[in-house]
């Protein structure tokens, strides 16, 4: 069983990679990416809810086996989302960290065997917020989790559904503090699904930083204009740099480093 160590002391942890898993090449691009940024956790899915059933839904079980021969090519910690609970016990033999996502947040069953299955083989959970739900149905849903065993999990605000139309959903930073007072949990930021274009990241990204996230989770993409899924808010390489340089910045306020 591999120690994540999820929260390092005086660290901030930056899981970066595309939405989806696409082919071997591209991520292996990537991963090589987030590995010569110094960073050690790579996102990507292989199982894709997609809001129309016309999109590209992901490749599945092969993307399964292509991230595992990637985070182990590059050395990287790996996490992608599980969908439901028929699945998770194969997704928890290719991956780090079972990812719940936001429309995912209040399927009960999937909570259950998520916990149940992250307690047996060691595995940590990151619960995404859903976007219609509160603080409160956010905590108890990770005691969804939590009631089959001890698994660590790390909240992830990722946006909810506001009256804004302009960015793709609102940035709701306020949970930060708020978890911070209510628990002991880890909470890290997902930028990109919350304002769903490329050029509002890096601002989210240090202005998470600074209210006191321990992470960031984003998608950063080699060809965002050819990503099969979300390019439109996926950092370019160059982009993914300037993020990592300004971040390290607002973090080396707070005495911390990224990694
Ligand atoms: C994702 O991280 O790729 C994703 C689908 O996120 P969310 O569940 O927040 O929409
Ligand atoms: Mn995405």
């Amino acid at each position: 069983m591999k120690d994540i160590r999820f929260i390092k002391e005086g660290y901030v942890t930056i899981i970066a990679g595309p939405c989806a898993i696409e082919s071997k090449e591209q991520l292996d691009t990537i991963a090589k990416i987030v590995k010569e940024s110094g960073l050690s956790f790579l996102r990507a899915g292989a199982y894709k809810p997609r809001t129309s059933p016309y999109s590209f839904q992901g490749l599945e079980h092969q993307g399964l086996e292509i991230l595992k021969e990637i985070g182990d090519k590059y050395k990287l910690y790996t996490t992608t989302e599980v969908t439901d609970a028929e699945t998770v016990e194969e997704v928890s033999k290719y991956v780090d960290i079972l990812q719940i996502g936001t429309r995912n947040m209040s399927n009960f069953a999937l909570l259950k065997k998520v916990g149940s299955v992250a307690n047996k083989y060691g595995k940590k959970v990151i619960l995404k917020r859903g976007w219609a739900s509160t603080i409160k149905e956010w905590l108890l849903a990770v005691e969804y989790i939590t009631s089959k065993g001890d698994a660590e999990v790390i909240l992830c605000e990722r946006g909810i559904r506001t009256f804004e139309p302009y960015t793709r959903f609102t940035l709701d930073l306020s949970a930060v503090p708020v978890i911070k007072k209510l628990s002991k949990l880890p909470i890290i930021i997902d930028p990109s699904h919350a304002v769903g274009q490329s050029d509002l990241v890096i601002p989210m990204s240090r202005a998470a930083i600074a209210v006191g996230a321990d992470g960031l989770l984003v998608e950063i993409h080699n060809e965002p204009e050819k990503a099969l899924c979300d390019g439109q808010q996926a950092l370019d390489i160059k982009q993914t740099a300037e993020m990592l340089y300004q971040v390290s910045g607002i973090a080396s306020i707070l005495g911390k480093k990224i990694r």
